[in-house]
C-alpha cells in the first residue's frame, strides 16, 4: 500500500461482538483515524458538554440518538483534516437513514466506503462478554436487561444495513469467534482479497 492510497471502512456487528478491539487494530494498520460515534458520545457526557446532556439519557436507555443529531456530528468529523487519508468509522452508520446520510456526505466529496467489516457473534456469546465488561469498565449501559435490548436494538435496525452493503457488493463477514488475533487476521485477509483493493 503506498501512501496516497486512501481506504474508507465502516465495522459492524452487534454491541459486544468485539469491534472496538478490532478496530483498533484496523487503524493502526491502514492509518487511517478511527471515528466511533459511541466514543465521540461518552466523551461529551463526560465533559458535560450541550451535546453530552443531550444525549446522554438515551445512552443510558440502551436507545439510539435521534439520526439528525447523530448524521450532523459524523458529517462534521468527515470535514477535518486527518481524515484525507479515508477512515474507520464504528457504530455509525446504525440505521438505513444515517447510511443514506453518510452516502450523503461521501457523495459530496466524490467519494463511497470501500469496505463494511461485519464482525458475526452468536448473541448469547456477546451477552457473556458484556456482561464481562460491565465488571471491567463500568459503562452506564452494561447492565444485562439494557444489554439484551441493545441487542434487539441492533437487530431490529442495524440489520438491514448489512443487507444494503451486502446488495452494493462491499460487505466483508468475518467470523468473531475465536482470538483476538485470529479475528484480526480474518479481517485483515478479507480487506486484502476483496475485489479492487
Ligand atoms: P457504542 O459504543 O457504539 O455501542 O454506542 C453506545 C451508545 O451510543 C448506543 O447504544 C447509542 O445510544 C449511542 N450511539 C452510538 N452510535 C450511534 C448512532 N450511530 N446512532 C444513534 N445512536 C448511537
Amino acid at each position: 500500500m503506498t501512501e496516497t492510497t486512501q481506504i474508507r471502512l465502516l465495522i459492524v456487528g452487534p454491541p459486544g461482538a468485539g469491534k472496538g478491539t478490532q478496530a483498533e487494530r484496523i487503524v493502526q494498520r491502514y492509518a487511517v483515524p478511527w471515528i466511533s460515534t459511541g466514543d465521540i458520545f461518552r466523551a461529551n457526557i463526560k465533559e458535560g458538554t450541550e451535546l453530552g446532556k443531550r444525549v446522554s439519557q438515551l445512552i443510558e436507555a440502551g436507545q439510539l440518538v435521534p439520526d439528525e443529531l447523530t448524521n450532523e456530528i459524523v458529517a462534521d468529523r468527515l470535514q477535518q483534516a486527518d481524515v484525507a487519508p479515508g477512515f474507520l468509522l464504528d457504530g455509525y452508520p446504525r440505521t438505513v437513514d444515517q447510511a443514506h446520510a453518510l452516502d450523503a456526505v461521501l457523495g459530496a466529496q466524490g467519494h463511497t466506503l470501500d469496505a463494511v467489516v461485519l464482525l458475526e457473534v452468536d448473541t448469547d456469546v456477546v451477552v457473556e462478554r458484556l456482561l464481562g465488561r460491565a465488571q471491567i469498565e463500568g459503562r452506564v449501559d452494561d447492565t444485562e436487561e439494557i444489554i439484551r435490548h441493545r441487542q434487539e436494538v441492533y437487530a431490529e435496525q442495524t440489520k438491514p444495513l448489512v443487507d444494503l452493503y451486502a446488495e452494493r457488493g462491499i460487505l466483508v463477514t468475518v467470523d468473531g469467534l475465536g482470538q483476538v488475533d485470529e479475528v484480526t487476521e480474518r479481517i485483515f485477509t478479507a480487506l486484502d482479497g476483496r475485489q479492487g483493493a
